[in-house]
């Protein structure tokens, strides 16, 4: 990736679920643009080599293991980026769980728990951890998802608890502000490992490709140059909103 500008120069960012994927994309794009980035994920392995792999591109890079659903581990993410950048400037809310295809009415109660703790009720209790230490111009941005407005089957449940994520945006901008800005993007599909059961299926593929406007899938990189702008004085005047990055696939007029 190749970054000319340095919009973010002294601020410092926590992202969740950062080690692979649009997560790590967001923290290397925040990184190379300037930040002091706070990885983290659920094992240690993978943190370990994210951070190696974002050291190597000359950014300033932290990490620690946080599963988002841990109330701990979440605690340790936030002190770490306290205790050793001082601050918190930037808050990205990327985790989620995707853990079935069936319809709603199918679905357990043991899957229904997992799937609002970890894509909806882990993102207020790290902003809730992570609150008295924003500064003020602080941005928080909650990764949604373009099913969020179209919850269709096979990502129905999951597709519901990103619609959740697009009015839990606009109730925490009003309640953050003017301290702190709070955006959402809802991606389009990207072949990710979490999106593989459906961008390596040639004909769900051809399929989603077909329904974008720009006949492609999307890129981690997308999603991260969207965050960065969302997280940059540049996007100052600009919070309670979604940008939904899917390249015209129909998401709302
Ligand atoms: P990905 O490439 O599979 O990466 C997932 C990352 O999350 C990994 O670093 C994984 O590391 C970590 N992780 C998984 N569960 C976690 C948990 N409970 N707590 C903390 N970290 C966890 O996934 P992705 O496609 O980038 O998805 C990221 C976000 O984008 C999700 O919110 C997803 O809903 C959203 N999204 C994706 C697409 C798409 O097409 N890919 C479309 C719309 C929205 P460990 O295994 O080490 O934990």
């Amino acid at each position: 990736m190749e970054v000319k500008c340095r919009r973010l120069e002294g601020k410092v960012a926590v992202v969740t679920a950062s080690t692979q994927g649009i997560g790590l994309a967001i923290a290397e794009r925040l990184g190379l643009e300037g930040a002091a980035v706070v990885i983290s994920s659920r094992r240690q392995k993978n943190v370990d080599e994210a951070v190696a792999g974002l050291r190597a591109k000359g950014i300033t890079v932290l990490g620690a293991v946080c599963h988002v659903s841990n109330a701990e581990q979440r605690k340790h993410l936030i002190d770490a980026a306290v205790k050793n950048f001082g601050h918190i400037d930037i808050v990205v809310s990327n985790a989620a769980a995707n853990p079935s295809v069936e319809g709603i009415l199918e679905t357990k109660e043991s899957v229904l728990d997992k799937l609002w703790d970890i894509n909806v009720k882990a993102s207020i209790l790290l902003l809730q951890d992570a609150a008295p230490h924003l500064t003020n111009g602080s941005s928080v941005i909650i990764i949604s998802s373009i099913t969020g407005y179209n919850p269709e089957s096979g990502l129905a449940m999951y597709g519901v608890t990103k619609t959740a994520l697009l009015g839990l945006t606009k109730a925490l901008a009003s309640e953050m502000g003017p301290k702190t800005r709070v955006n959402c993007i809802a991606p389009g599909f990207v072949p990710t490992r979490f999106a593989g059961f459906l961008t390596t299926n040639e004909t769900l593929r051809k399929e989603l490709i077909e329904r974008s406007s720009l006949k492609r899938l999307g890129t981690v990189e997308d999603m991260a140059s969207a965050a960065a702008f969302l997280a940059s004085d540049d996007a100052s005047f600009i919070t309670a909103e979604t940008i939904v990055v899917a390249g015209g696939t129909q998401s709302r007029l």
